[in-house]
C-alpha cells in the first residue's frame, strides 16, 4: 500500500508535469472506486489552470482557482503522466488530460478515490486529521499530550490519524524498532524521553524514505516504468522469523489491530 513517502514522491513527480497546465478534459471510465466519482463536478474544471499540487495526509490535491481534484491511491493505486495516445491498460480508471499529456490513475483493487472539493481541504475527509508528521505541529509536546491518557498500545496510537497522519504500518514498525520500543506497550506507560525520541525518529524515517523515493522520479513518466514507488530498506517489516539486524535475535510477528507487527524481543523489550 502506498504510504506517505510514496504519496509525497508521487506528488513531486506529478507536479513537474502538471503545475500551471490547463485541464483540457477529465475522463472517468469507472463510476465508483472506494466512493462514487463526481464526474460532472470534476468536469467543471475543464479549462482551468492547475495552480498547485499539494498533499494532506495521503490525499493529493490538484488545485485550480475554481475547485480541486482530490486523489487517494488506496491500497494499490498509482499515477502516471503519459502521452494521451498511450493505450489503456486494465484498471486505468481516470484521466486528467492536459493537452497531449494525461495524468492516468490505475488502481487494480479500487480502494482509491477521486473526489472534488470547492476549497482546498474543505471536505469531510479532512475534518479529523491530526498534524502532518513533517511539520512543527507534530512535536514531542503534542505526542506526550496525546499519549497521556491513552491505554491503547503505542503502535495503534502513532497510526491513529487524529494523533498524526501518514504513519502507516510499515513505518510504524520501523520507527518503533529504531527507538527500541515494544509495539504493544500501552501509550501512557512510555516516558517523555521515549516519546520525544519517537517523534524525532518518525520524522527522520519519513524524510529518508521520501529522499530515497525521489531518486526514482526519472521513471515517473515512463509508460511501463514503475510508478514512483521504491524499494525500501527495512529492518523489521516483512521480516518476522528472520534474524534481527542489530542483535541476531529472531524477530517476532504479532497481529495488532489486524495488521502485521514485527519486532525484536530483545532490542524492543521496553
Ligand atoms: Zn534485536
Amino acid at each position: 500500500m502506498p504510504e506517505l513517502p510514496e504519496v509525497e514522491v508521487s506528488r513531486m513527480g506529478v507536479s513537474q508535469h502538471l503545475n500551471q497546465q490547463i485541464i483540457s478534459d477529465v475522463v472517468v471510465r469507472t463510476p465508483k472506486l472506494r466512493w462514487d466519482i463526481p464526474t460532472s463536478q470534476l468536469q467543471t474544471l475543464i479549462g482551468q489552470r492547475i495552480t498547485a499540487i499539494s498533499r494532506r495526509a495521503k490525499y493529493l490535491i490538484i488545485e485550480t482557482g475554481k475547485g480541486n481534484i482530490i486523489i487517494h491511491l488506496g491500497m494499490s493505486g498509482s499515477l502516471r503522466v503519459i502521452d494521451s495516445k498511450v493505450a489503456l491498460k486494465k484498471h486505468d480508471h481516470v484521466d486528467i488530460c492536459i493537452g497531449d499529456k494525461v495524468l492516468r490513475l490505475n488502481d487494480p483493487r479500487r480502494f482509491g478515490a477521486v473526489l472534488f472539493s470547492e476549497y482546498g481541504t474543505q471536505h469531510a475527509l479532512f475534518d479529523k486529521l491530526g498534524p502532518e508528521p513533517l511539520t512543527g505541529d507534530f512535536n514531542a509536546t503534542h505526542l506526550i499530550a496525546k499519549c497521556a491518557k491513552r491505554k491503547a498500545v503505542i503502535k495503534l496510537v502513532i497510526m491513529d490519524n487524529p494523533v498524526v497522519v501518514g504513519v502507516g504500518n510499515i513505518y510504524a514498525n520501523e520507527c518503533l524498532f529504531l527507538c527500541g520500543i515494544h509495539p504493544q506497550i500501552p501509550a501512557n506507560e512510555l516516558t517523555k524521553k521515549q516519546l520525544t525520541a519517537l517523534v524525532a525518529v518518525i520524522k527522520q524515517v519519513l524524510v529518508a524514505a521520501i529522499k530515497q523515493g525521489g531518486t526514482t522520479l526519472k521513471d515517473f513518466s515512463q509508460t511501463d516504468g514503475k510508478p514512483g514507488y521504491f524499494a525500501q530498506s527495512l529492518n523489521v517489516y516483512g521480516r518476522g522469523g528472520e534474524a534481527c539486524l542489530k542483535c541476531q535475535s529472531i524477530l517476532q510477528e504479532v497481529k495488532i489491530g489486524q495488521r502485521a507487527s514485527v519486532f525484536c524481543p530483545s532490542c524492543q523489550s521496553v
